[in-house]
């Protein structure tokens, strides 16, 4: 199949988080597999600072944004040896920017014209530079009107006629909500601006347009695309997909293990393996000791967490929980973290309490995050909600035992210590059912007593976790029925 694939963010050009990990390594993964992968990116700064050969294809072309002239200039170049050619949209006033989406003052102004901007060239590239293209691939918001140009404005296009289009939702809270007269900038007729296809509540909304308009909406686990289609997890999107009945699937993201496993990690002090993960995660436990300042130590328990400093991410939770047991429990923490001013603050805070027993680094750091999965003994992620994480997949591959709530792709992936998962053989570490500061203490007390009495089941719990196999190939299996069920879709539909 030739596959296109559409994404505000990808590796290793732009990354804010587990949407750039997808969007980077999956292509790659289908096109060892035998698919013809290409991905569109924005040109942002630091894509074109990537390092990495930029071809011009002298496509070029204007679109016009309300009046607007806005001239696009298609860039080329390849990840993974010449495997997927990846497609850089150019526009300096749009995307020659240090950051992504936003600055210290919040989100850029221009967001959704920026966004429609991306979207109209994808269709206009992919018709300009005669791609064959059997499936759309769009990602979140920012590709949100890519299904709807497919089966409207661009129907026509001769590149584009036989494609089916399949939506993935990274994370349901991120819709790219704006006024109503932004849709102007969509260049779609006012006809589509109702309730069941892209307004929203008086306004527009990118992502249910791409959730109305898809043949398929996929989201990256099954049980969050259980829980999105309920009211209390819908984000108000919950009766949109609904509707969409079971044109709708669930897939867990894939870990790329030539990056993240213990065996060939560049940033590690010492490679180990299941077989000598006592000695290894001892060696890069001292290495991050030393160097995060904690006191070397061998056998107090580390608890390691890495996100964004964001409400979704439980950080509500974590720092009361360290309020309460920094003074009383024997456990060092290492957080690494960027974001929320308010969360930061209440870190930084507690670190400066008991600096032998709280590290805090405020940073995106990957050598980092990669030194904390190893060195950790457990990994805790209390994600108020969690379409699919990423790094629990990490810990269980890294012997680091996860704790989590068990919401999102984290009931897909981590399956709780009990008598009945121990003696099944399939317990890989611990969760919790209700989002409370007493429910999540109990659960890290339990991993904690756990590691300190039971060495025996924690032999067994991080043995589990690492003969796991959480590979891109089986998400890749996943997305190729999932193509298949698109075109089937159009087809029913007529289009094919
Ligand atoms: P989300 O996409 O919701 O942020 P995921 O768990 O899906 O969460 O993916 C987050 C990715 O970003 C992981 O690869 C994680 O290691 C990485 N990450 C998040 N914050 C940081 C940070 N401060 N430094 C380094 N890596 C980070």
């Amino acid at each position: 199949m030739h596959v296109v694939m559409a994404a505000a963010e990808a590796i290793p050009f732009a990354k804010t988080g587990g949407l750039a990990d997808v969007c980077g390594t999956l292509p790659l993964k289908l096109a060892e597999q035998g698919h013809a992968c290409s991905l569109f990116i924005p040109a942002y700064k630091r894509a074109l600072a990537s390092g990495l050969p930029m071809i011009d294809t002298h496509v070029t072309f204007v679109v016009d944004m309300v009046g607007k002239p806005m001239a696009a200039r298609i860039l080329k170049t390849t990840i993974g040896n010449g495997l997927v050619d990846v497609y850089l949209v150019d526009q300096p006033l749009y995307f020659d920017r240090d950051q992504l989406y936003g600055d210290d003052r919040g989100d850029f102004r221009d967001n959704c014209e920026r966004f429609c901007f991306f979207s109209r060239c994808v269709v206009e590239a992919i018709e300009r530079l005669r791609l064959p293209v059997d499936i759309i691939h769009c990602h979140d918001w920012q590709a949100g009107l890519i299904p709807a140009y497919h089966k409207t404005n661009f129907r026509d296009f001769q590149w584009y006629r036989n494609a089916a289009s399949v939506m993935t939702i990274h994370n349901l809270a991120y819709q790219g909500r704006y006024w109503q007269h932004d849709m102007g900038l969509t260049a779609l007729e006012w006809q589509y601006f109702n309730w069941q296809q892209m307004e929203f509540f008086g306004d527009l909304n990118l992502l249910k347009t791409g959730i109305a308009f898809a043949d398929i909406v996929t989201t990256v686990s099954p049980s969050y695309a259980m829980e999105i289609r309920t009211p209390a997890h819908g984000c108000g999107l919950d009766g949109s997909l609904r509707v969409r009945g079971n044109r709708i699937a669930g897939i867990v993201n894939g870990v790329d293990y030539d990056v993240w496993d213990p065996r060939n990690d560049i940033h590690l002090v010492q490679k180990y393996n299941i077989d000598n993960w006592q000695i290894g995660k001892r060696q890069c436990k001292r290495d991050l000791q030393r160097h995060v300042g904690l006191p070397e130590r061998d056998h107090v328990p580390l608890i390691g967490l890495i996100g964004r400093l964001a409400g979704q991410k439980g950080w509500d939770l974590v720092k009361p929980l360290l309020e309460q047991l920094v003074e009383t429990l024997d456990v060092q923490w290492v957080i690494l973290g960027n974001g929320d001013q308010r969360f930061a603050d209440a870190l930084s805070e507690l670190a400066r309490r008991r600096p032998d027993r709280v590290a805090v680094r405020l940073e995106f750091s990957d050598p980092l995050a990669h030194k904390i999965e190893a060195a950790s003994d457990m990994f805790l992620m209390p994600s108020l909600y969690e379409p699919c994480g990423l790094n629990q997949l990490y810990s269980l591959r890294y012997g680091t035992v996860p704790i989590v709530h068990a919401t999102g792709g984290l009931i897909d992936t981590v399956c709780n210590l009990n008598d009945a998962s121990l003696s099944a053989g399939t317990a890989t570490g611990f969760s919790f059912q209700n989002y409370d500061l007493d429910s999540l203490k109990e659960c890290v007390l339990r991993a904690v007593d756990t590691y300190s009495r039971e060495s025996q089941v924690w032999d067994t719990l991080v043995r589990k976790g690492m003969a796991q196999d959480w590979s891109w190939l089986n998400s890749a299996i996943a997305y190729e029925s999932v193509y298949r069920r698109a075109r089937e879709m159009a087809a029913i539909d007529g289009r094919l």
